[in-house]
């Protein structure tokens, strides 16, 4: 017979567990299923040979959600902050130059021309009005400030948080904030300082952090929280509605196969297997969450003697535009970040190559990509010898893209789930891929369902 439960959860990534854990919190009976044999998704920490590598996120951005989980979850004291002050840098020329993170130093800075900075300042004085049409982040660029922004600045950004096409990436979806501070005030700087005015609380400065033993802390502790009440090697392969306007959902597991049903289902799941799930509910959904595309990307990290490497590694790490003709999109020294990521005397950079810009890059060999990783950052830092360590991961859709058309996507998705009650979806392709802003989402999710389920 199957088992009826209030709340089921399928996708033990982040945003799962996190929603499991907070409807769960609330006093509802919330089960999650989960298709692999260990919770997390991307977020997976592993140690070898004495290195501690990330083969996902490499860290995260503090937030006051993220906070009051860790508090919440007893790991607070588990969390390291990498150094504030730390340089980012951008390749130029083939030189390492660091990255302007203040008004002052982006006006002193040798990085941007004179025409950029006095775009920036027609911004601070004057006004502009978005297109009513969706923008993509290079043409907004452009028409806001230049073309040497787009190559130098923004578009390594880009290509470091999502491993994107600043051509097709849409600007209202990805950087949000922009797009509404023109809207609103006719000026981005204008509009950014009034958002920042009307936030509550003390003035957030977002630190980046992980756990003393890797981001997967986060994983681990939401698990043990929920113990029993979550199950790993459970893959959902069908949905159907009852009569009872309840859900029914088929798992195959460890060779057998049972089902669960319950009257609220919340899909964490990658967007286009919830799209086939929900296609026997309504074909809609295939539609609109297939084709969300996703970015793939390699993930390298090679360890060298610290002897080895003439460059100090002061600093996060650097990224690459992409008109350096490089296969790299940015490095993360990891162990400059973070204490105990490498062994006594070593060091561990880890490198993303691929993205939406590079799809072949991905479908390299290990063997060949750890050689291209090594071949390309060695010439940067002045490196020596071949890494005495080395570590691929490849992530064949790591990074969901906000591209164009993405905002009247969500608007359909909306008005498809409210002719679907019962039914939610959070996850990382609907407004942030950032896993504080999945645990914000989650978080809102949960809400939402506890509301409903007390109607
Ligand atoms: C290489 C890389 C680097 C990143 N760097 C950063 C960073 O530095 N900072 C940052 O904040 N974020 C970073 N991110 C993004 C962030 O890690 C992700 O956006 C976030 O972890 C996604 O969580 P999720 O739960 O939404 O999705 P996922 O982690 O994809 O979880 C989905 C889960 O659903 C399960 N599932 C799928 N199908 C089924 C099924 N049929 N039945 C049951 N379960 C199923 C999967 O096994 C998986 O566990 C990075 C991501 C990658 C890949």
């Amino acid at each position: 017979m199957t088992r009826h439960v209030p709340a089921l959860v399928i996708g033990g990534g982040i945003s799962g567990l996190v929603c499991a854990y907070a409807l769960r919190k609330t006093g509802i009976d919330a089960q999650l299923l989960e298709a692999a044999p260990r919770p997390g998704g991307v977020i997976q920490s592993i140690t070898r040979d004495g290195f501690l590598l990330e083969l996902g996120p490499q860290s995260f951005s503090s937030t006051p959600a993220l906070r009051q989980l860790c508090a919440e979850l007893g790991i607070t004291n588990e969390i390291i902050e990498a150094p504030l002050h730390a340089p980012r840098y951008v390749l130029i020329d083939g030189t390492l130059r660091p990255v302007p993170l203040s008004p002052l130093a982006f006006f002193t800075s040798s990085l941007i021309d004179a025409s950029t900075k006095w775009a920036l300042l027609r911004d601070v004085f004057g006004k502009s009005t978005p297109p009513d049409a969706d923008e993509s982040i290079a043409e907004f660029t452009r028409r806001k400030f230049s073309a040497q922004l787009l190559d130098r600045l923004v578009g390594p950004f880009v290509s470091g948080v999502y491993a994107g096409d600043p051509e097709r990436l849409s600007v209202r979806s990805t950087f949000s904030q922009l797009y509404e501070a023109e809207k609103s005030s006719g000026s981005i700087v204008r509009g950014m300082l009034r958002l920042a005015k009307t936030k509550k609380g003390p003035r957030e400065h977002p630190t980046l952090q992980t756990f003393r033993s890797g981001t997967e802390a986060l994983v681990r502790a939401l698990s043990t929280n929920l113990g029993a009440a979550m199950r790993t090697n459970a893959k959902i392969i069908r949905l159907t509605k009852n009569p009872d306007a309840s859900f029914t959902v088929q798992i195959e597991g460890e060779g057998n196969s049972d089902s669960l049903s319950a009257k609220a289902l919340i899909l964490a799941i990658p967007p286009d297997t919830a799209g086939r799930l929900l296609a026997d509910l309504d074909s809609s959904f295939e539609s609109l969450l297939g084709p969300v595309e996703f970015a793939a990307v390699a993930v390298v990290s090679l360890g060298y003697p610290k002897s080895a490497i003439t460059h100090s590694l002061d600093g996060f790490g650097f990224l690459v535009p992409r008109s350096a003709g490089l296969r790299v999109l940015g490095t993360v020294w990891n162990s400059s970040l973070f204490p105990g990521r490498a062994p006594d005397g070593h060091a561990l950079l880890t490198s993303f190559v691929g993205g939406t810009t590079d799809p072949a890059a991905a479908k390299l060999t290990p063997d060949n990509l750890a050689a291209l990783v090594h071949r390309e950052i060695a010439s940067i830092l002045s490196i020596n010898p071949e890494p005495t360590f080395s570590n691929v991961t490849i992530w064949p859709r790591a990074l969901p893209q906000f591209n164009l058309g993405h905002a009247a996507r969500l608007a359909a998705l909306a008005t498809l789930l409210k002719s679907n009650p019962g039914i939610w979806l959070t996850g990382n392709y609907l407004r942030s891929p950032a896993i504080g802003s999945c645990v914000e989402q989650a978080l809102a999710t949960a809400e939402e369902v506890a509301k409903r389920l007390a109607q």
